[in-house]
This record gives C-alpha cells, structure tokens and sequence, in this order.
C-alpha cells in the first residue's frame, strides 16, 4: 500500500526509551522517525514522572533541611507555599528538558510524527494526527512505512475499578498538577510513586494516611533500611494501613469517604479531601494494534522480548516499561541502546547484572542486587556487612547518623553481589555499588580503594571494610 512516508527505522514513543533509541539508532546512520501523541518528547519519565517530581522533592528536601538547623540555632520562618510558584517552577524544569530534547532530534534529523500510532501491518504504522498539548485528535491520519520499528509506548497509572471519576482523585499525573493542599490525603499503594508524592505533599501541609495491600511499604529493599525510613518519616502519617484494601469511595460534597478492608481498616469510612491513586502501572501493550503487526502481547500487556529486544517479530523490537519489569527510566535507556545497535547491524545484547532502584524519598532508599531477603529465600549463602552511619562523620555533620550503608557478598567467591544504602543521597552513592559488581569487585577491592574524606560515600568502603573483618577508625 501506499505510504505518506518511509523510514529504515520507526519508534513508538518518545519517553526515555523511545528517545534514547531513536538517537542512537540515528547515530548509527539510520533514517529515523519517532511517533508520539503529545507536544513534547521525553515520556513519562520527563513530562509526569522522574523530573518533575524530583523538582518537587528537592524543594521540600530543601523545607526539612531547614527545619533541621533549627537544633543547630537556625531559625527560620515557617515556609510560605505559592503552589502556582512552585507548579511553574517544577513546569520550567520540565520544558529544558524537553526544548533540549526536541534540539537533539533536529540535530540528527530524527523527524518528529506527532500522532496516536497504530500498526496496520508488520511495515506500516498509521498515525492519527493529535494536537495542542495533550491527545486530541484532529481527524487527520497519515500512513508511515517502515524496515524496523521499536515500540516504547510505556506504561499508564493502573485505576481501580470502583473509584469514581472526581477532581479530588488523581494519579501520579493529577498529583503532579498541583492543584491544591489538601487538608488530608489517602495514598493508594505503598510504593516508590506514593511515598515520593505523600512527601511533597505532606512538606506542603497535608496530613497523610497510606494504604496498602501487602505486608510493608516500598517493597524491594530489605526490611532494616524501610524501617530507618518509616521512623524518619512517622511524623508525616496519621495513619499506615498495611494488609489493607480500599474497597469503596464515594464523592459527597464535603469529602471524599472511603471505606476499607482488611488488618489496618477502620470501622467507618474515612473522610479525606484528596486522594492520590498509586497502585501500580500497567503496560500499553494491548493498545497499538500490536496483534496486526503480528507482534505477541502477554496476558498482562508487556510484550516479550529476547535479549536483543526483538519481539516474536525478528525486525520489531520492543523496549521500557512495555516489556517488562522493573518499569524505571535508566532500564529503558539500556534496553534502547541495545534495541538500536541491534537494528543497526551491531553485536548487542542485554546482559545487564543488576538494575539499580531508587526510592528518591527523605531519607532516600537505593538498592541494587541481592537483598538479604532474597539471598535468603533463594538459599544462597551471603556475608552482609553492614556500616550504620552513626560512625560516619559526615553522616554526623550533616544531621544523617540514622543511615546505613549495607554489602551483600556472596560468601564463597567474596564478591560483592547487592547493596542496600538508606540515607540522604543514597541513590547518588548506589552507582558505585553497581559498577562493583558488574566488574565483580570483592571486599578487599572495594575495601583498599581510598574514598574521600569525610563523605557519605566512603561508608561504600567501611562497609567493605567491615566484611574483611579490619574496620578503621576513621571518624
Ligand atoms: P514512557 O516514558 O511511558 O513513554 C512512552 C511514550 O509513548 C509516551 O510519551 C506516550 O505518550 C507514548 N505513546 C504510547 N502509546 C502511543 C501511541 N500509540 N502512539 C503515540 N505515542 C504513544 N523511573 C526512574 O527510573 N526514576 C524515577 O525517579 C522515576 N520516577 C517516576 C515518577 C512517577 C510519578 C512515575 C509515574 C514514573 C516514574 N519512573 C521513574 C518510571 C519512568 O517514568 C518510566 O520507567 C519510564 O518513563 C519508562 O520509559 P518508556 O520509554 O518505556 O515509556
């Protein structure tokens, strides 16, 4: 059939993985193309994700340090909210990103196709033209061939089936609007995305209570550095409703009153002015006519994929929250690369040991490999070393001594295999954890290596130190 247009290489999407891909893939001398509904590139990730709520962390991170040198005889006055401030300030940072982006693409001569895609066949994309700065479609449609294609179309905020549709009741998108403080708030899910938005909003005054099904919040970390968080966090919450469902909210004029079910649940329904829905992403898979493609969908919309990100289709390839778990950014920019080098005719593969996750709260939780649960669970024999900050200098300067910083190491090889570190910045210090063990380094390697001093980073060292059995007194 015909085609308005034609190109070596299509991508489905413009979030990180999208754009990652498609640059890459443009680098590599592919005539290239992304197809995205909205205005602007970056996603997700860029546009109602990553950025824009660690704008707003930063902000209420900068409200508690404050609060914090109060004991050391720093006063201030109690701070001020101008939310249409703080949402242009969080919109500005969003829109550098984004411009940038967008000058990126023309400097490769990636040709931006705004548009909902949908596969009409394994070569043919037809794009529904979409306008202004949301997804309303303009009735105009367009037919895009192409020789390989990778789908990015991510993953969208799950919404529960009972919950009615009110102004007071968004996702992580509505939250990120910041259109009111809401007196009290209900957080639906205990995970990364409603603790960092319980945050903010508790920083700018709400009173929060969480609800969630399983047994802790933050699943993933080990059980020792969540309960650092919970303590450092306890002043925020009213209440934490564990082993605990919402099973019914109903929107009257004065509030919203939802009734619960489970090990936390109270008797009567609750009223709150404001609730934030966080229970998970799901896939797009089963929304891109995938199936005319001939492209197989799972049952839950992630698309499979093998280790050079090709679907069941040899020349599509599939990439980011849409192929899988963990749904994070710095995945999809791996898998990206790896997508587009293979298209390109280069030996990639995906042989990632370990993805970093980053609970970007206050103090921040990162982890990365083994947990001790984990190790436990699979019977694997671990050493853990364990550095409470409370022996860090740094840590004590800054107010942080409640941190720790944790090594996993596998008890034959004494190779490091996991890290857990709780703490301010603890995600800027995880990295080096990551490259220890993709290079395999052990104790003694990582141990030796002369960190500075006094930082919070060198408890990566102490930590090491602590497992041969040598700690030094370094203050
Ligand atoms: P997405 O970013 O979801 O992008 C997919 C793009 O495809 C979108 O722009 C969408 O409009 C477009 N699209 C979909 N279908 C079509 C179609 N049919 N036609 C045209 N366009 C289409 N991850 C981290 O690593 N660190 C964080 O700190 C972090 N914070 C987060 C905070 C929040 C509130 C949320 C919601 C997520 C966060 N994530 C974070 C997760 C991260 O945003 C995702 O993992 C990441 O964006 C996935 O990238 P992606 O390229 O797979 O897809």
């Amino acid at each position: 059939g015909g085609a308005d247009a034609e190109y070596d290489m299509v991508v489905l999407g413009a979030g990180p993985g999208g754009y990652s891909a498609a640059f890459r893939a443009a680098d590599l001398g592919l005539k290239t193309a992304i197809v995205e509904r909205y205005a602007t590139l970056g996603g997700v990730c860029l546009n109602v994700g990553c950025i824009p709520s660690k704008a707003l962390l930063h902000v209420a991170a900068v409200i508690e340090e404050a609060e914090h040198v109060g004991t050391a005889g720093i006063g201030f006055a109690k701070p001020s909210v101008d939310i249409d401030a703080l949402r242009k300030h969080k919109d500005g940072v969003i829109g550098k990103l984004t411009g940038g982006l967008a000058g990126m693409a023309k400097a490769r001569k990636v040709d931006i196709i705004r548009g909902y895609g949908s596969f009409l066949d394994p070569h043919h994309i037809e794009v529904e033209e979409t306008s202004g700065s949301g997804q309303d479609k303009t009735g105009a449609k367009k037919v895009v061939k192409f020789k390989q294609c990778i789908i990015a179309a991510g993953s969208a905020a799950v919404h529960l089936p009972f919950i009615p549709r009110d102004p007071r009741i968004v996702d992580s998108t509505g939250a990120l609007e910041l259109r009111q403080v809401p007196g009290k708030m209900l957080v639906i899910g205990g995970g990364i995305i409603g603790l960092e938005m319980a945050t903010v909003y508790s920083t700018l005054g709400a009173r929060l209570d969480v609800v969630e099904m399983l047994d802790g919040l933050m699943q993933g970390p080990d059980r020792d550095a969540v309960k650092v968080w919970e303590k450092q966090n306890a002043h925020r919450f009213d209440k934490i409703m564990l082993k605990t469902k919402t099973v019914a909210v109903e929107a009257r004029e004065d509030g919203l009153y939802v009734t619960f079910e489970g090990e936390g649940a109270p008797a009567e329904p609750v009223r709150y002015d404001m609730i934030l829905q966080s229970a998970g992403r799901s896939p797009n898979g089963n929304k891109i006519g995938a199936d005319k493609a001939g492209v197989v969908v799972g049952e839950r919309g992630f698309i499979p994929v093998d280790a050079q990100m090709r679907t069941n289709v040899p020349h599509i390839f599939a990439i980011g929250d849409i192929v899988g778990q963990p749904m994070l950014a710095h995945k999809a920019v791996h898998e990206a690369h790896v997508a587009a080098e293979v298209a390109a005719g280069h030996k990639a593969a995906f042989d990632a040991t370990v993805i970093p996750g980053v609970a970007y709260t206050h103090p921040e939780v990162a982890w990365v490999g083994y947990t001790e649960a984990q190790a436990k669970a699979e019977g694997k024999k671990v050493d853990t070393a364990k550095f409470p900050w409370a022996a860090s200098g740094r840590a004590i300067a800054n107010g942080a001594d409640y941190g720790f910083t944790k090594l996993i190491f596998d008890a034959e090889t004494h190779r490091v295999i996991g890290g857990t570190i709780v703490g301010p910045s603890a995600g800027d210090m995880i990295g080096e954890v990551c490259l220890a063990i993709e290079m395999g380094a052990d104790a003694v390697d990582i141990g030796k290596t002369i960190h500075p001093h006094p930082t919070l980073g060198e408890t990566v060292g102490m930590a090491a130190e602590v497992a041969h059995g040598s700690c030094t007194d370094l203050p």
